[in-house]
């Protein structure tokens, strides 16, 4: 029944709408869940109906008539007269032509919506309407509402969601948990959360959906865990001298996060069993070095360690970086990416992931670390070890600048043990945000001239490439337009990433280097980037981004002690934007940050969808329900170990392992 197609109303349009919600399947599509509902439950006579409050009557078309202004193009009115036994009603509708073809006069339909007093008297505004049945999905009930995207309606939504909603869908938990904790079955919650009987019934789905997520989460945790406690590892000595080394030779001492999380992990690396760590610090906080220590550690006792990066741009930065580094101590570093190979046989090679499908073999590999990534992949897991002649599974460190407060991660990544490194270096100067609307922008570039000529480089980052007809998003082409006419005489380029590796190298490089000014950038830059005398941040379409995207971006400048500037520019002048972005210019650290994001959406939208694999699991749990937590946390540690019990569960888990690769 996975076949989209199959449902009334889907064609090639609506199919293509449906994926770019993320929507391949019935299943995906059930579990679309509303962002929120309208309580249209009220149905009422109009002769009683109370002004200014979500109604619904239900009410013959008496007269209709439809007109377009012609003064103004594409203004249209359609305007009705409707009746019950107790009295009549006017109706307008603005801007939606097709009523006209939909509706007739005789119809008896269902009307959802507010009465207004207006200057004609009274009036039901923009409501909504279907044919009168008993079973309505519009109208007469609490209605819900779906994110969407352009061209694909809540009403198209709600439809192809009844449909569904009339197959079976199965249960896949056994009936003694689900009563011992007194939860819904499943088909019943699924029902309630898009078509709930009442407020009462729309928690109690929220409940059982959210156990499910977690349940499913932790049960994959548990699997990763006990996979990887039956693996041996090399162990690493804790060599207190050759750390002291290491530090003495820095230029800046650690921050006492920094000395935390390197000595969790030299603990962890002192074990015959392999580490499984994930390292969180905020946006500059300075998580390369501490990987480094453990590099540093595993090289020296004559082993070989890997450094993996999401992009080229960022391998060839870590490769500058861990030179620097490891090379006064006698460590040579070597890179291997598609377009640039140097020394690979060092023991210590930098790389993309592709570094995973090379047939090089590493002899004697004991440490894999992955930047900007939240744990391994059971496949990436299984490679590594087969690349490591010692026929063991190597240390494997992650490291990630995503704010995951706490709570989340230990939910989300049950399996790994976590170091957060809470602070900044001390040298650091707070970056200066300001929220920037379209009067204020000659203000901004006067700055960033300002900037410019004493010699720091600039940002500007555009959610687009190119412009797309009907979207207000601003493109890195756009920009460029418009930066060319502000400022003439300074060099800049545009970055994205669709332009050949060798020319988004060639200039990183030159922005590295200081020979370009200003760089228009789509999101490629978004991590990791590490150019200390870029200081002026400008962001583009602000409101499109998560705070904890934004806090990413702004993250950018302020890696030295320069004064830093961020200016997050929209073009919206909604209260809840603009409040959202002042939030954003007040808070300078990411965990507070995502914690504001996520009290109002799911992980997916906070840390982007592509980005946030595993935990947009979460599209429905609240984390904070501490409750639901535990109970979920139980009922996994009760299916637990022999899953085989239960071959539904165990599909469902299998299944989500797999997704765990895409970390
Ligand atoms: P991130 O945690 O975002 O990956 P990086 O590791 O790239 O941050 O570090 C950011 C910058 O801060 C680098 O230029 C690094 O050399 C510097 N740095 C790291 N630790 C310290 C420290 N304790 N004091 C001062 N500067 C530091
Ligand atoms: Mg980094």
């Amino acid at each position: 029944m996975n076949d989209l197609a199959e449902l009334h109303g889907i064609g090639p349009t609506a199919l293509k709408r449906l994926h770019q919600l993320g929507i391949y399947s019935v299943t995906d599509l059930l579990q679309h869940y509303p962002s929120r509902y309208e309580d249209y439950s009220q149905v009422v006579p109009i002769a009683e109906a109370p002004l200014d409050t979500a109604i619904s009557l239900k009410v013959q078309i008496k007269k209709m008539t439809s007109r377009n202004s012609w003064q103004r193009r594409r203004f249209s009115l359609v305007d009705a007269t409707v009746a019950d036994d107790s009295g009549t009603l006017k109706v307008v509708w603005f801007n939606q032509n097709y009523i006209a073809e939909q509706l007739t006069v005789g119809m008896v339909i269902m009307l959802s919506g507010k009465i207004k007093q207006t200057k004609y008297g009274k009036q039901l505004v923009n409501p909504v309407f279907e044919r009168a049945k008993a079973e309505t999905v519009h109208t007469a009930r609490i209605v819900p509402h779906y994110p969407t995207t352009y061209g694909l309606t809540q009403k198209q939504l709600r439809y192809f969601m009844s449909q569904a909603l009339t197959k079976t869908v199965p249960e896949w938990l056994p009936q003694p948990l689900l009563d011992e904790r007194q939860l819904l079955p499943y088909g019943e919650a699924i029902r309630s959360i898009h078509f709930p009987a009442s407020d009462d019934t729309i928690e109690q789905a929220k409940f059982r959906l959210g156990f499910d997520e977690v349940l499913l989460v932790q049960l994959v945790s548990l699997v990763l865990k006990q996979s990887l406690a039956h693996e041996t590892a090399v162990a690493i000595p804790i060599d207190e001298a050759a750390l002291q080394q290491f530090t003495q030779q820095l230029p800046f001492t650690l921050t006492n996060g920094q000395r935390q999380a390197a000595w969790e992990m030299m603990k962890d690396l002192a074990l015959s069993q392999p580490m499984n760590r994930l390292l969180e610090g905020d946006v500059g906080a300075g998580k390369t070095v501490v990987a480094a220590m453990a590099v540093y550690a595993v090289a020296k006792q004559g082993y070989e360690a890997v450094i993996m990066a999401p992009t080229e741009v960022l391998a060839r930065q870590h490769w500058h970086k861990l030179t620097a580094l490891l090379k006064p101590l006698g460590i040579k570093v070597g890179i291997m990416t598609a377009h640039h190979k140097e020394a690979t046989t060092a023991p210590v090679v930098v790389g993309t992931q592709a570094l995973l499908t090379e047939i090089i073999q590493f002899p004697k590999l004991a440490l894999a670390v992955i930047d900007e990534q939240h744990r391994f992949g059971v496949a990436q897991r299984q490679l590594l070890k087969q690349k490591s002649g010692l026929g063991v599974t190597p240390h494997l460190l992650s490291m990630t600048a995503t704010p995951i407060p706490r709570t989340l991660a230990l939910t989300a990544y049950g399996d790994l043990a976590l170091s957060i490194i809470d602070e900044l270096p001390n040298n650091r100067q707070p970056i200066t945000t300001t929220v920037v609307t379209e009067d204020e922008r000659p203000a901004m570039y006067r700055h960033i001239a300002e900037r410019i000529a004493a010699g720091d480089q600039v940002y500007v980052v555009a959610p687009r490439i190119e412009d797309e007809e009907g979207s207000e998003k601003t493109s890195v082409e756009r920009e460029r337009v418009r930066l060319e006419k502000q400022f003439p005489n300074i060099k800049m380029a545009v970055l994205h990433g669709q332009l050949p590796a060798k020319t988004k190298h060639s200039l990183m490089d030159q922005f590295h280097a200081g020979t370009l000014d200003l760089l228009i950038s789509t999101t490629v830059i978004e991590v990791g980037v590490d150019v200390p005398n870029a200081t002026v941040m400008v962001i583009e379409n602000a409101e499109v981004f998560g705070l904890a995207q934004l806090h990413q971006l702004r993250g950018r400048v302020g890696r030295a002690d320069k004064a830093s500037y961020c200016y997050a520019c929209t073009n919206s002048s909604q209260a809840g934007v603009i409040k959202r972005l002042q939030f954003f210019a007040q808070t300078s650290s990411g965990f507070t940050l995502a914690e504001y994001d996520l009290q109002r959406r799911g992980p997916g939208d906070v840390y982007g969808r592509e980005q946030s694999g595993f935990l947009n699991s979460f599209k429905i749990a609240k984390l904070s329900d501490h409750k639901l937590i535990t109970l979920a946390q139980q009922a996994a540690q009760s299916l637990f170990p022999d899953l085989s019990t239960y071959p539904v569960i165990q599909q469902r888990v299998q299944t989500a392992l797999a997704q765990v690769h895409l970390e």
